[in-house]
């Protein structure tokens, strides 16, 4: 400590100890004094109507909502500090039901997808995403996401989740560990793999009875299906992992693409599916299967093309992501036009030269709308850490697809506040009302009449304490 801070800190000790004793005491109990937004027009994405309450005063008070309602009927405690809503929407957090911390988006960050270890060996890539975290939550919050669930990564993503909740600067994030796949995955092998091989029940129990002591908020499982595998003898290994978990009280989360593993998956007790499905038009049993199974659905629409856009270098940060991805990682994505052409993998070279289209993903899209008219509850979330796919803003390229599928601006924010805390199994988040704890967006725009709008907050507010964007980034440069 310097030593102009000792005088400074002796001098506020001074000021304390000279008040009430009764003042002290209280402010130890309730965390921060309570302050109130005023004037703001509240949305609830919960309701079907009378979704907006224009003029509100929300006072805040520690971690939590203290008061909602109009300002003429709430009243504000005689010193309170305020900020200034009028002409400013408030949404409840946003969450991101799909995310990858042992991932960056960078180009480096799936070896096993483009191999550039000549370029940045794997290790190397891991431990920066380790050293980065700090960053990567801020990034979070920067887009108004106040809540991650990383639905599979190493062991290590236990000790990500502990870190979050010793940070006031991070979302809440909830993790599974490894995944039981199907697979091998060597070029993501280490110590600690995020991808796990399991050729059997009893293995797929060994593992989720490993995962089980460090308490996961779900089990995942990767349910790759090829040509010629044979999917009962998978059934049974995802069915495992299912009975393990439930009997445990976790959840399963499973990734399966394709209408008919998807479907296998339901019948064996996945309460989450991290994907829609990307090969056929669904039909109504799935839709059947998954209201009768109460399952929640994530449909993660971009990732794909992510990796096609950056693989190819057609990859371009939207003005949302130049604003609030992480600069460093924004820094990288076109360095397949630096690299020396014998470091490039043949295969990525001719994806470059070719630069084929990356049209929208017309049959998740149209599955999406399905499931949603269907009334499947529908998760936002993004995949973000794959490549080309950036942790924070790449939620409003999500969402944007969303809205392209169909979705109503309502809908869609439904979908990232409303379902994300479902998704969470948390009933303090995902809406403004008294005694929800304080995750909150200050929007300059109306985000029921664009989505879009989304994008432009000028405070978050995390578990009570208040932050502006471009400081949050601005502080990891
Ligand atoms: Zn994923």
């Amino acid at each position: 400590m310097s030593g102009s801070r000792l005088v400074l800190a002796t001098a506020f000790l001074f000021v304390l100890s000279a008040c009430s004793k009764v003042y002290v005491d209280r402010a130890a109990e309730s965390g921060p004094a309570p302050y109130s937004i005023v004037g703001v027009t509240v949305v609830f994405p919960e309701r079907d109507r009378d979704n907006t309450l224009q003029d509100a005063t929300v006072i805040i008070h520690g971690d939590r909502i203290e008061a909602v309602g109009p300002r003429d009927k709430i009243q504000i405690p005689l010193g309170t500090a305020r900020i200034d809503g009028h002409g400013k929407w408030l949404i409840p957090g946003m969450i991101d039901g799909h995310v990858h911390f042992f991932q960056s988006g960078n180009l480096y960050t799936r070896p096993d997808a483009a191999d550039f270890n000549a370029m940045v060996p794997y290790a190397q890539e891991v431990a920066r995403n380790k050293a980065r975290l700090p960053a990567t939550f801020k990034v979070w919050l920067a887009s108004g996401v106040t809540g991650v669930i990383d639905v599979g990564g190493p062991f290590w993503n236990f000790e990500v989740r502990d870190a979050a909740e010793k940070t006031a600067a991070a979302p809440h994030v909830q993790t599974t560990g490894p995944l039981i796949s199907m697979v091998d995955d060597p070029p993501l092998n280490s110590d600690d793999p995020p991808i796990v091989r399991i050729d059997t029940p009893e293995a797929a129990r060994a593992l989720v009875a490993r995962e089980l002591e460090r308490k996961p908020d779900f089990i995942k499982v990767w349910y790759i299906h090829r040509k010629g595998d044979d999917l009962p003898k998978q059934e049974a290994i995802v069915k495992a992992a299912s009975d393990a978990a439930h009997a445990a009280h976790v959840r399963l989360a499973v990734h399966a693409t394709e209408l008919e593993v998807a479907k296998s998956a339901v019948r064996v007790g996945a309460d989450y599916l991290v994907h829609s499905v990307f090969d056929e038009p669904i039909d109504d049993e799935f839709i059947a299967l998954l209201k009768q199974h109460h399952v929640l659905l994530c449909p993660t629409l971009f990732v794909p093309n992510g990796y096609r856009l950056a693989l190819s270098d057609q990859w371009q940060a939207t003005p949302e992501e130049q604003r609030l991805a992480d600069p460093q990682i924004l820094a990288t994505m076109h360095d397949i036009e630096k690299m020396p052409k014998d470091k490039i993998p043949a295969r990525i070279a001719k994806l470059v030269a070719d630069k084929a289209p990356v049209p929208a993903p017309k049959v998740s899209m149209a599955n999406l709308k399905k499931l949603s008219d269907g009334g499947v509850t529908i998760v936002m979330g993004t995949d973000a850490g794959n490549i080309g796919t950036l942790h924070g803003p790449s939620v409003f390229r999500e969402m944007a697809l969303m809205r392209e599928a169909g979705l109503t601006p309502l809908q869609v924010l439904r979908s990232a506040t409303t379902n994300g805390a479902k998704a969470m199994a948390r009933d303090d988040l995902g809406a403004i009302a008294t005694g929800k704890l304080a995750d909150l967006v200050l929007l300059d725009a109306d985000p029921l009449a664009d989505t879009a709008n989304l994008s432009h907050a000028s405070r978050v507010i995390k578990a009570g304490v208040v932050y502006e964007p471009q400081q949050l980034i601005d502080s990891i440069r």
